[in-house]
């Protein structure tokens, strides 16, 4: 019990990745099967002929003694020896231990039989008195008797035109037969401990064959879209059908990545040569607005959304272009010591012009960062604005400070309509939305937390969510923390 216990556990983890739609399940089992087909056969077919010759021999020579028994006995007539006394001397002289005769008359009386059938094994369990009273056809054949395995042949004997009786000759075959069964045995023990080996190389053999493959899907598995141009798949000693695959991966990814750059330059040019004409009309928007005091009520309505609608555009511009350069690694960062403190509580007085619901909790610990004043502040003001967008306007909105350990925290906490759980991952990808419609009503762009992701992964931080829904979300942004004398 203890032993097939270790057992399964020293080959669990090796059964475990076993998958059985994988080329290397089916090639083992492909191959398996016909090696267990193939030597299974020959060992069949080898057993089948080895029985059959051994049998052969046997009724053969039972065969050879029922028909020349007439001869044998006409030997002992010449002499004037009487019938019966010639038919003992004939069976006398063909019976050994393992093979007896006997003679009956057509009257089916005993004429003569071996000694050895009255006596000793052919005795026990009356297996002589069973041959003796078979109904036996003028043929040679194989009887099971009991545990024995006899060949039984029968034969007219006629001397001249005198009809005599019936020969009878027996031969236990039953040491053969059990010899020829170690025989089988160690053929079968053999056959299955080939197979197995074969079965273990061939399973060792594919794996190894396989592993090119399985080298390149890893390597697959780390092309993103920030290594891109450099990522190549470097198979040396692989066959060359998986290496003419992983060329043209390779062209594959140099095309993939010449279309990314390509995009990526498009989104940044597009972005900037908008971007200033656009500031330009939202200028003009805003100084027609602040100095034409004859315009009528729906002029300067229409004006004021056409100037927000700029304003927003300007936004979603700027966030475009500050992507398309992190993602090209053309995102500066100015850094510098910054006490935490300071800049959130600026943030947070920003932010309460549009109503006191904003408020700070500040730990009394000083926290200091290396990071980029003006960047860290967008982050703030990106998560803050989501916070009102999202929530109740009756709500509060926390902005926390803190330090953790070797990291400075910030958190923006809400009461609003919180994140289900499957979007959390994706939110911080660009232009997603958890529910297009009203985001898209809130006035959002779709980008503000990919910005956040970006800054603070270009500022060496990071970026998480915690969100329940109808609860509310708590965004946390962590930078590694100076040590400050406090
Ligand atoms: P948007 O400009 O649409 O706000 P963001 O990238 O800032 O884009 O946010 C992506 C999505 O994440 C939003 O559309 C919104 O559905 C969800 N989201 C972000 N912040 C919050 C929040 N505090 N509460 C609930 N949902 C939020």
């Amino acid at each position: 019990m203890k032993f097939i216990r270790s057992f399964l556990r020293t080959i669990g983890p090796v059964l475990k990745p076993i998958d059985p739609f994988s080329i290397q399940f089916r090639l083992t089992v492909g191959i398996g099967l016909a090696s267990v087909l193939g030597i299974g056969g020959i060992a069949g077919w080898t057993s089948w002929r080895m029985q059959q010759i051994l049998l052969e021999g046997h009724k053969q020579n039972t065969v050879n003694i029922a028909e020349r028994f007439d001869q044998d006995l006409e030997l002992y007539l010449m002499d004037k020896m009487p019938l019966e006394e010639a038919l003992q001397q004939v069976i006398d002289h063909r019976t050994t231990a393992n093979l007896i005769l006997w003679v009956k008359s057509p009257a089916d009386q005993i004429l003569a039989q071996s000694d050895t059938l009255s006596m000793g094994s052919w005795q026990n369990q009356g297996i002589a008195t069973e041959l003796l009273n078979l109904e036996l056809p003028d043929l040679v054949n194989i009887y099971p008797i009991q545990d024995r395995y006899l060949v039984v042949c029968s034969n007219p004997l006629e001397i001249g035109d005198q009809t005599i009786g019936q020969v009878f000759v027996v031969e236990d075959i039953t040491p053969d037969q059990q010899s020829f069964r170690v025989v089988i045995r160690s053929l079968t023990a053999a056959s299955s401990l080939l197979i197995l080996v074969i079965i273990i190389v061939i399973a060792m053999y594919v794996r190894r064959s396989l592993q090119p493959i399985r080298r390149m899907n890893q390597l697959a598995a780390n092309v993103s879209a920030e290594n891109l141009g450099e990522a190549r798949l470097q198979l040396d000693q692989a066959p060359s059908e998986v290496k003419e695959l992983a060329q043209t991966w390779n062209m594959m990814l140099s095309r993939l990545s010449k279309a990314w750059r390509q995009q990526r330059r498009f989104v940044s040019d597009v972005s900037h040569e908008l971007r200033t004409p656009m500031t330009l009309v939202h200028g003009y928007l805003q100084s027609t607005l602040r100095r034409c005091h004859n315009l009528s009520d729906p002029q300067r309505e229409g004006l004021e959304i056409a100037a927000s609608e700029a304003e927003r555009i300007i936004r979603l511009l700027q966030d475009l272009l500050d992507l398309a350069r992190a993602d090209s690694g053309n995102l500066w960062f100015q850094k510098e010591p910054v006490m935490l403190k300071d800049l959130v509580l600026e943030v947070v007085g920003m932010a309460q012009y549009s109503g006191d619901r904003v408020m700070a909790q500040i730990d009394a610990y000083p926290v200091e960062a290396q990071t980029d004043r003006n960047r860290l502040k967008q982050v703030i003001i990106n998560l803050l604005d989501n916070a009102t967008k999202y929530s109740e306007p009756d709500q509060p909105v926390i902005v926390r400070l803190a330090r953790e350990g070797e990291w400075a925290i910030i958190q923006v906490c809400d009461r609003g309509r919180g994140i289900p759980l499957s979007d959390q991952n994706v939110i911080f990808e660009p232009f997603y939305r958890v529910d297009e419609d009203r985001s898209r009503a809130t006035g959002g762009t779709g980008l503000g937390l990919s910005i956040v992701k970006t800054l603070m992964e270009g500022m060496g931080g990071r970026v998480k969510v915690q969100s329940k829904l109808g609860e509310g979300s708590i965004f946390t942004i962590m930078l590694p923390a100076l040590q400050t004398a406090g």
